[in-house]
């Protein structure tokens, strides 16, 4: 089968490579429908000193169940399913309180890879994989690309909202234009917030959140951007949610809060560990980590999506099919697209 592999820094090729095959009971294999680039897969895609034929990080897709391990239950062949790049057993404690990004039986295991690629072996799969109703075809191009959001974004979007705990009538502060700050954005709105800024420089971005709830967009950076925000909403913000993963972005989440805000992180951290305790002067709480993809999409995401209530999947600004992978990235590298989708045959 063909898979997506890095051959040098900024370079992503093509491989045939042997198709994945069932080596552990609750392990499905999945034939990809749809996969995408992740914002995440650029950190691999940059590395200088990445080796060539390095598998794919590619973590999010839906697709078709083709074959399944003897311990799985609850999908069958011909299934159509999103395969989120969690993990979750949906039994422990973690899972059972709604963290199935963290599940405390699959520490270190949790996160898929190598899923730009025409087949996929997804591990732990009895809970995790998420039941599509009917097939690809049934469906429009517009509600595969939200359908596909549920595999990471959308749910990550949400996880911020839900850790800064986003209630009725908040004002909420969105870090990251990108795919998941957009994902954020429809996320603040579903819990209700009565004020949404995005901060984001770019137009496009910043009109894509505006119709999707977003009440301003702040396009300065830093102590003028913090201003920017307080001006706005005559204050600082109940909520702030991280959608980057650099220091500045989180000095930006933590500065445009009212003492005792809520700081949401999801941004995969890309500096180093902050001391405990440097927010403590502001009395600010900050809670966030990977996304509880099973648990949102099976309790409300899906069915949001399925009813037309939320349309992720405007994400996707361009659509590639796998050969052109190299493309799909670069798009994404140089800020030409929020998020490329990669299209199978
Ligand atoms: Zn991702
Ligand atoms: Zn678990």
């Amino acid at each position: 089968m063909k898979s997506a592999v890095y051959t040098k820094a900024g370079q992503v090729g093509i491989e045939v490579i042997k198709r994945p095959s069932i080596q552990e009971a609750d392990d499905v294999i999945i034939r990809v429908v749809r996969a995408c680039v992740c914002g995440s897969d650029l950190w691999s895609y940059r590395n200088p000193d990445i080796k060539a034929g390095h598998k794919n990080s590619g973590h999010e897709a839906i697709g078709i169940v083709e074959e399944t391990g003897e311990a799985i239950t609850t999908v069958k062949p011909g299934d159509f399913v999103i395969a989120p790049f969690t993990h979750g057993c949906g039994e422990c404690d973690a899972c059972r309180a709604g963290y199935d990004g963290t599940c405390d039986r699959h520490i270190g295991t949790n996160w898929s890879g190598g899923v730009q690629a025409e087949y996929i072996r997804f591990h732990f799969a009895n809970w995790a994989l998420v039941k599509i109703p009917g097939q690809p075809s049934d469906y429009t191009e517009g509600m595969l690309k939200s359908l596909l959001t549920l595999a990471d974004v959308m749910p990550t979007g949400y996880h911020a909202a839900r850790v800064a705990n986003v209630q009725k009538g908040d004002k909420v502060v969105v870090i990251g234009d990108g795919a998941v700050g957009q994902c954020a954005v429809i996320a603040a709105k579903m819990r209700g917030a009565s004020q949404i800024i995005l901060m984001s420089r770019h137009e496009d971005r910043q009109q894509m959140a505006l119709e999707s709830g977003a009440t301003a967009v702040v396009a300065e950076r830093g102590e003028e951007g913090i201003a920017k925000v307080r001006e706005i909403l005559g204050g600082g913000a109940d909520a702030s949610l991280e959608c980057v993963g650099t220091e500045a972005a989180v000095e930006q989440a933590l500065g445009v809060l009212h003492n005792g805000g809520r700081m949401g992180i999801v941004g995969v951290p890309h500096y180093n560990n902050r001391a405990l305790g440097s927010t403590f002067a502001q009395n600010i709480s900050v809670a966030g980590g990977a996304a509880s993809a099973t648990t949102y999409n099976k309790q409300f995401l899906l069915k949001a999506v399925l009813d037309g209530d939320i349309n992720p999947g405007r994400v996707f600004t361009s659509s590639y099919k796998l050969k052109d992978i190299d493309q799909a990235y670069k798009a994404m590298d140089e800020r030409k697209t929020i998020k490329s989708m990669i299209v199978m045959d």
